[in-house]
Formats: C-alpha cells, sequence, structure tokens
C-alpha cells in the first residue's frame, strides 16, 4: 500500500527531471520549426530567438506570434514548465487536487501531470471529485 505524503518520498524526481527537460527540448524544437515554416519575417526573426530564449519566455513569445498552429506547443510548453516548477518547490508527483500521490505509472506515461488518475478524470468531466469512498 502506498503512504500519503506531500513529500516527494522516494519517487526518482530526477528521473521524471530529465524526462520533462528532454520533452521541452523537443517542443521547443518543434516549435521553432512551426515559426520558420510560418514564413512571416517576424516569426522567422521569433524563431532565430527560440534558440536561446530563456526556459519561462518561450510560451509568451508563441502566445505573442498567435499563431493557431502554435497553441499546442504553448500548452505543452506550460505544463512542463509547471512540472518542473512542482519540483523546484518538492510538490511533484502530488496530486495538486487530493494531496495523494500520483500514480508512478501515471507519472511515467504523463510527466507533466499534475492530478491523479481519479482526480483528473473528474476535472474533464467538469465537476467536482465526490469524496473518496474508500
Ligand atoms: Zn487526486
Amino acid at each position: 500500500m502506498e503512504v500519503t505524503t506531500h513529500q516527494q518520498g522516494q519517487r526518482d524526481v530526477p528521473h521524471f527531471e530529465r524526462k520533462l527537460r528532454a520533452k521541452w527540448q523537443e517542443v521547443r524544437t518543434r516549435a521553432r520549426e512551426v515559426l520558420l515554416r510560418a514564413g512571416n519575417e517576424r516569426y522567422v526573426q521569433i524563431a532565430g530567438q527560440v534558440h536561446d530564449v530563456e526556459d519561462e519566455s518561450l510560451a509568451d513569445l508563441l502566445v505573442d506570434v498567435n499563431l493557431a498552429e502554435a497553441s499546442r506547443d504553448i500548452q505543452e510548453i506550460r505544463d512542463i514548465e509547471d512540472a518542473l516548477r512542482r519540483i523546484a518547490l518538492g510538490t511533484y508527483g502530488t496530486c495538486v487536487r487530493c494531496k495523494r500521490p500520483i500514480e508512478g505509472r501515471r507519472l511515467e506515461a504523463f510527466p507533466t501531470a499534475s492530478r491523479c488518475t481519479q482526480c483528473q478524470r473528474e476535472y474533464e468531466k467538469g465537476h467536482p471529485a465526490p469524496p473518496p469512498s474508500l
């Protein structure tokens, strides 16, 4: 049985941090390609900045160009940045809603997950989770 804890506990956080950073690089490369493909002079100029832009400002940069194609990347970047922030705060791997540990398998599949499977399901349904019925 898993111990309920607000700590990162036994989780291999560096493992997930590596995954998140690799993902971030991937999205950044893709975002750059989207900008270059758009061909607009201003986008090309921004794409040049994407290469060495600070982590925090890439999503803002993409929002700025208001490119429909970039919206998926923007969301992904924000999710990754949020997850990295939770690592820094020491809350990574803990469900933001019920404060229970997020399933290891779920984090493995979705390193940016901020909710456990149950809470995510409830969240997607658009209404609050019922009290745990254990
Ligand atoms: Zn939860």
